[in-house]
């Protein structure tokens, strides 16, 4: 998704005259579009903040933007704690992102955070061959943002907002944009597509009768609303990706609901057992969390036996670590870190065990 928005920010650049560097040290503006979902991602960013900070001493007229769900997460903050940054801009603000830079100089700050939800209208990808550089064969296509599910351990609903849909016409004009400019590949985004309001199997057939896309892929699905409806149009919508990512998350019950999940082991299971009769062939990914507040010993092993039992084609493993301001953050992180990172290197040789015997 982050990928999309910055792709749409680039294209909004270019379109206005402004050229696109991948070195710092020729850029007059250095803008950071990034994520907050996870603590390690948040870090990262910050490190790289700080080894930039030094081109600002070289080149004081230098202008810094931090962009997206950690700008929306941390607000004025990042102000205080790096003050050369002049732009904070959330991803509800997106649309206004152009405007903003125009006013900027390497004295003055703007702080842009307050929408409540995303413009579709004012930010999308309308680039055509002329200004975008180094087109690529595969291009994402945002369908959806925000969510409106609020499992406990996770961020997004606070910062990309309630769900909302874009008009399905407006979709297909940007897949046949891309496609008109050698795109092939196409992938359909939203935090939980299967919940996309104009119906995303309809959707799914529209994109499958644009000339030039060869292939279709979408992410991600919550298990809550992938249906059975959604597995026939994978199986009969020729050009339509043969695979699934299916986050289970926990093998527990006990912990899916702590994390507020809308489903039991049991449904999940059963949901993959129509999804292998309906189309046997299709390859399976999946998130899952390990060291999740109250997690025991048994939980995790109930966990281990379900990627035991499904035999994930792929598995994410993250360690668990409380995000500010989820519910999940008000119960004590009682795993110790030892443990999450054992069980997390037990699964990761699990997964790997099952990927060899598949091969
Ligand atoms: S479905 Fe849950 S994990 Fe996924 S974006 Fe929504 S709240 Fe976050």
């Amino acid at each position: 998704m982050n990928e999309y928005d910055s792709e749409v920010i680039k294209s909004g650049f270019l379109q206005r005259g402004y050229l696109f560097t991948e070195q710092p040290e020729e850029a007059d503006i250095i803008l950071f579009n990034g994520c907050s979902v996870r603590e390690h991602a948040e870090q990262r960013l910050w490190g790289n903040l700080e080894k930039l900070k030094r081109l600002k001493e070289k080149k004081p007229e230098l202008i810094f933007g931090i962009l997206g769900c950690i700008a929306q997460s941390h607000k004025g903050n990042i102000f205080k704690r790096f003050p050369f940054v002049n732009f904070v801009c959330g991803p509800r603000n997106f649309p206004e992102i152009f405007e903003h830079i125009e006013k900027l100089n390497s004295r003055t700050r703007i702080l842009a955070i307050d929408k409540e939800e995303r413009d579709f209208e004012d930010f999308h990808l309308t680039c055509t061959p002329d200004v975008q550089v180094g087109w690529k064969s595969r291009g994402y296509v945002l369908i959806m943002s925000g969510c409106n599910n609020f499992c406990s351990y996770c961020v997004v609903p606070y910062l990309r907002g309630r769900e909302k849909s874009r008009k399905i016409e407006d979709i297909l004009t940007e897949v046949r944009m891309l496609a008109g400019n050698g795109c092939r590949e196409i992938t359909l985004l939203g935090q939980n597509v299967n919940s996309y309001k104009n119906d995303f199997v309809k959707l799914l057939e529209e994109v499958n009768k644009i000339d030039g896309i060869e292939k279709i892929s979408f992410t991600t699905s919550h298990p809550k609303d992938a249906s059975e409806e959604l597995f026939k149009a994978m199986r009969d919508l020729s050009k339509v990706d043969k695979y699934l990512h299916l986050p289970f998350q926990s093998g527990s019950n006990r912990i899916l609901k702590l994390m507020r999940r809308g489903y039991r082991r049991e449904g999940y299971l059963s949901l993959i057992e129509k999804l292998r009769k309906i189309l046997p062939e299709c390859k399976l990914s999946t998130d899952v969390i390990v060291g999740f507040p109250g997690e025991s010993e048994e939980d995790f092993q109930q966990t281990k036996e379900l990627m035991q039992e499904v035999k994930f084609d792929n598995a994410f493993i993250f360690k668990y670590s409380p995000r500010p301001g989820t519910a999940a953050a008000k119960i004590e992180d009682d795993v110790p870190i030892e443990v999450k990172k054992e069980r997390n290197q037990i699964l990761l040789e699990l997964q790997k065990e099952i990927r060899e015997e598949k091969c």
